[in-house]
C-alpha cells in the first residue's frame, strides 16, 4: 500500500512538474513558434499576441477589466495575451498553453466579479475573445449566431437593426460579454417570460482541452447542458452560440417609481415580495434598495426603486398594476411607451434620447471597485425585517 501511494505520488509530481519545466526552459519565441505551427493562419499570429514588452500590452489587458479592484500594478499579469481572429488561433492557444505549462484564462467581456478571466496565481495566458465578436441574425428563422467576444449590447443592437419585434432575454448591462454571460446563465428584464439567456441557446461551437472543435451534436447533450450555466471556463472555450430569438411587441412600457421610508417603502417592499413572482409574465418589476439623503440637511433614509418593463402598451399596464399591485399606485405619468431596444438603453441607465449606438460601446465608462455576491430569497422577508 505504501509503495502504491508513493508510486502515485511520484507520478503526480512528474505529471504536474513537467509543464512547469517546459515553461521554465522555454522562451517567448518558442511559444510563438508553437502558436504559428498549430494555427491555420501562421503569418497573422505574431500580430495577435501581446507580451509585457509590447507597448500596447497594458491597454489590451486593461480595457475590459471591469472591476477596479484588479486594475492595479500588483495584480498578477499574464505572460501572453492571445487575441484570436479565428478558431485555429483558439485551438493553437489551447495546445501551446498546455505544452508550455501555462494556465489559460478565457476572457470575453471581462465582467467576472472576481476577475477569473484575467487573473491567476501561476504563469498564465489570457485568451481574449474580443476580436471574435461577429453576430449574424436570421429574422426568418428567428435565430442568431453570436460569437463569445460580442457584448450583449451589440447583440441587442444587431437584432433590433433587423427586426422591431424580436429580442433576446439576457442581462441589463450592455458591456457584459456573451461568453461569460451565456455560460453562467444570464438574466434580465425578459426573464419572467423567456427565462435566462442560457435557456435560449440551441447550439454552440466549443474548443475542448484537446483542441477539438465541437458543436452540439459532436459534444453531446451532457456537455451542451453543462456549458449553459455551469461556467464555460470549466469545460473549454465556447467560440460561438446559436440562440433562439424571442418575440417582443413593437411597443413596450417602462416606469421607475421611487419611494422613501417616509413614503411607505417598507410596506411596498413587503408587498412586492408577495406579488412580483405572480404577476403576468409580460410584467417584470425589479426592486433596488439604496440609502438616500433626503432634505437640505441630508437626513439619511432608505429609498426603494421599482423599475418595470411591460411587454405591451400603457393602458393594459395600468390595468394590470391596478389589479395586481394597487399599493404601488402607478399613474399614466409614471409610464413611458417605447420600443424594446429603447427599453434596453433605459435599463442600462442612459438618459432618454441617448442614441442606440451607445450599445455598441464595448468598454464601460462606469468602472468601479466592487465586491458582489448573488443569492436567492426563497421566503419573503417579514415586514419587521
Ligand atoms: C457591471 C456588471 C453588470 C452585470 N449585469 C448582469 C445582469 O444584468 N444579468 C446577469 O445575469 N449578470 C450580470 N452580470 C454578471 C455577468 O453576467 C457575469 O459576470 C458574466 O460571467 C460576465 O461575462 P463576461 O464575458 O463579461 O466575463 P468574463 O470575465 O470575460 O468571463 C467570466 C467567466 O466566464 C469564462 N468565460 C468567458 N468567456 C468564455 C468563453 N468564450 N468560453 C468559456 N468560458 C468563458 C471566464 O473564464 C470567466 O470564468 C453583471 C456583471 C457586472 C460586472
Amino acid at each position: 500500500m505504501a509503495n502504491f501511494t508513493l508510486h502515485h505520488l511520484l507520478l503526480c509530481l512528474l505529471l504536474f512538474a513537467a509543464p512547469l519545466v517546459a515553461f521554465a526552459t522555454s522562451t517567448p519565441d518558442d511559444f510563438l513558434q508553437c502558436l504559428s505551427l498549430h494555427s491555420g493562419n501562421a503569418s497573422a499570429i505574431s500580430k495577435l499576441v501581446y507580451t509585457p514588452i509590447n507597448s500596447s500590452y497594458s491597454s489590451v489587458l486593461d480595457i475590459t477589466i471591469e472591476n477596479l479592484r484588479f486594475l492595479t500594478p500588483s495584480a498578477p499579469k499574464p505572460n501572453y495575451i492571445v487575441t484570436p481572429l479565428d478558431v485555429s488561433h483558439v485551438q493553437a492557444a489551447i495546445i501551446c498553453s498546455q505544452q508550455y505549462g501555462l494556465q489559460m484564462r478565457t476572457r470575453s467581456g471581462g465582467h467576472d466579479y472576481e476577475g477569473l478571466s484575467y487573473l491567476s496565481e501561476v504563469p498564465f495566458v489570457i485568451l481574449d475573445m474580443a476580436n471574435l465578436r461577429s453576430i449574424s441574425v436570421d429574422v426568418e428563422d428567428k435565430t442568431a449566431w453570436v460569437q463569445s467576444g460580442a457584448t450583449v449590447g451589440e447583440l441587442y443592437y444587431r437584432i433590433a437593426e433587423k427586426s422591431k419585434t424580436l429580442g433576446f432575454p439576457a442581462g441589463l448591462c450592455p458591456t457584459v460579454g456573451v461568453g461569460g454571460h451565456f455560460s453562467g446563465g444570464g438574466y434580465g428584464t425578459l426573464l419572467r417570460k423567456y427565462g435566462l439567456a442560457a435557456d435560449n441557446v440551441i447550439d454552440a461551437q466549443l474548443v475542448d482541452a484537446q483542441g477539438r472543435l465541437l458543436d452540439r451534436e459532436s459534444m453531446g447533450e451532457d456537455l451542451f447542458w453543462a456549458i449553459r450555466g455551469g461556467g464555460g471556463g470549466s469545460f473549454g472555450v465556447v467560440v460561438s452560440w446559436k440562440v433562439k430569438l424571442v418575440p417582443v411587441p413593437s411597443t413596450v412600457t417602462v416606469f421607475t417609481i421611487l419611494r422613501t421610508l417616509e413614503q411607505n417603502a417598507t410596506k411596498l417592499v413587503h408587498q412586492w415580495q408577495l406579488v412580483a413572482n405572480k404577476l403576468p409574465d409580460d410584467l417584470f418589476i425589479r426592486l433596488i434598495l439604496q440609502s438616500y439623503n433626503s432634505g437640505p440637511n441630508g437626513t439619511r433614509t432608505m429609498q426603494a426603486i421599482f423599475q418595470t418593463l411591460y411587454l405591451g402598451g400603457v393602458d393594459s399596464l395600468l390595468e394590470v398594476t391596478r389589479s395586481s399591485f394597487p399599493e404601488l399606485n402607478v399613474t399614466r405619468q409614471d409610464c413611458t411607451e417605447m420600443s424594446w431596444i429603447e427599453s434596453v438603453v433605459y435599463f442600462a441607465g442612459f438618459p432618454s434620447g441617448t442614441p442606440l449606438e451607445i450599445l455598441l460601446n464595448r468598454s464601460s465608462n462606469t468602472k468601479t471597485f466592487f465586491k458582489n455576491k448573488s443569492d436567492y430569497v426563497r421566503e419573503p422577508i417579514p415586514e419587521s425585517g
